[in-house]
């Protein structure tokens, strides 16, 4: 999408965003659907929350949360499809295909839903059991794929012209990258326009942090930042690291990862088409790309919820696991302004999660003395 931001520029400062709605179409006048088309079901407008306690573990001074898991759904996947849908809303569009590795799903379930259009998706069969059952609840036609989110593409790409569906995968069409962008219009306004030094993000196909790159273009122009930008960092699971490795060996595209297992499953994308994109953000503004493993994410979302109160999908908790390598390399200093994104709550994913607290029957804690102890 391109707007004439030379036009809007001289129209709508950037003081003007206070007066707008508490939700991502705060922004509506740099986003395409028509006020009247707009389905909203509250997404965006999410809190960017200081974390003093483990910012102080972990040596980092300045280091903030920002918090999509409060988002419709439970994930910053309600930007996109908020947007998307309203778009299907505006161009008479009645049936959607999607092929997702999970909060995708329950997402455009529930906005297709609010607006009255008709949802199949295409989720592995081993997606978390929240993703499934919020895509049946909101009342989406769900087909479970013997594969991975690749398979599931392939599925909706053969049928969708006999069936008479729109392609709602990402970058495939152009409205979900619109709703995703405004995470970097929000930290910008929550900064008081100051963009921070680093920005970690959870990168599976990694349009959140290619909507946010253009977000902070689009921003020069109508001159409400400079041109300074975060380091962007790309983090991934050691299970499915396809940008990661293209990083290191400094090719300009990734190769198809083989094997992709996490249960991040918002990263389990094992060939992001806009890999280019998310590579040149990562490499022009001076960021990296690195991987943690799925215990580390575990772990590291436990901390998280421990020491500030916030219960992270493992993506995000992957950004807090790879927080401490990145002030060991020295790439951040524990004077910057950090902000992690989780991008997801960590209630969907209650699979991964009791790993970490198996339940302990009564005689048992009886013979521990009481003790509940994880094992
Ligand atoms: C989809 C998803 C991601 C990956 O998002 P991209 O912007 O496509 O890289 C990360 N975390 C969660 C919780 C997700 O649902």
């Amino acid at each position: 999408m391109r707007y004439d931001l030379d036009y809007i520029r001289h129209r709508w400062p950037r003081r003007e965003t206070r007066n707008g709605r508490s939700s991502m179409w705060r922004y509506a006048p740099v986003l395409p659907p028509l006020e009247e088309h707009i389905i909203s079901l509250g997404e965006g407008w999410t809190p960017l929350i200081r974390a003093r306690r483990l910012g102080s573990r972990l040596g980092a001074d300045h280091l903030w949360i920002k918090d999509e898991g409060l988002n419709p759904t439970g994930s910053f996947k309600a930007r996109g499809l908020s947007c998307a849908i309203s778009m299907c809303v505006e161009l008479g569009v009645r049936k959607v295909a999607i092929p997702s590795a999970g909060n995708a799903a329950g997402a455009l379930a529930a906005y297709a839903a609010a607006a009255g259009i008709e949802a199949h998706i295409f989720l592995p069969r081993d997606v978390p059991e929240a993703n499934y059952l919020e895509s049946k609840a909101y009342g989406a036609e769900v087909t479970l794929v013997d594969g991975l989110i690749s398979d599931c593409a392939r599925m909706v790409a053969e049928r969708k012209e006999a069936e008479g569906w729109i392609d709602l995968s990402t970058l495939k069409e152009p409205y979900r990258i619109e709703g995703k962008k405004t995470m970097g219009y929000e930290v910008a306004e929550q900064m008081d326009w100051e963009l921070p030094d680093a920005i970690l993000y959870p990168t599976g196909g990694g349009v959140g942090m290619i909507g946010m790159w253009k977000a902070f273009q689009e921003m020069e122009r109508m001159g409400w930042i400079g041109s300074r930008r975060p380091k962007m960092i790309a983090v991934q699971a050691e299970g499915c690291q396809p940008i990661v490795r293209a990083f290191e060996e400094n090719e300009p595209r990734s190769r198809f990862w083989d094997g992709a297992h996490t249960v991040a499953s918002g990263l389990r994308v094992p060939k992001p088409l806009g890999d280019f994109l998310v590579l040149e953000a990562v490499r022009k503004s001076g960021g990296t790309a690195l991987a943690v493993s799925d215990a580390a994410m575990l772990d590291a979302g436990v901390l998280l919820a421990s020491q500030e109160g916030i219960y992270a999908a493992p993506e995000g908790a992957a950004c807090v696991a790879a927080l401490p390598k990145l002030l060991e390399s020295g790439l951040l200093k524990p004077a910057d302004q950090i902000v992690v994104y989780n991008t997801g709550t960590g209630l969907k994913y209650a699979e991964a999660y009791a790993t970490r607290f198996p339940r302990v029957s009564a005689s048992e804690q009886d013979k521990l003395g009481g003790l509940i102890t994880p094992r």
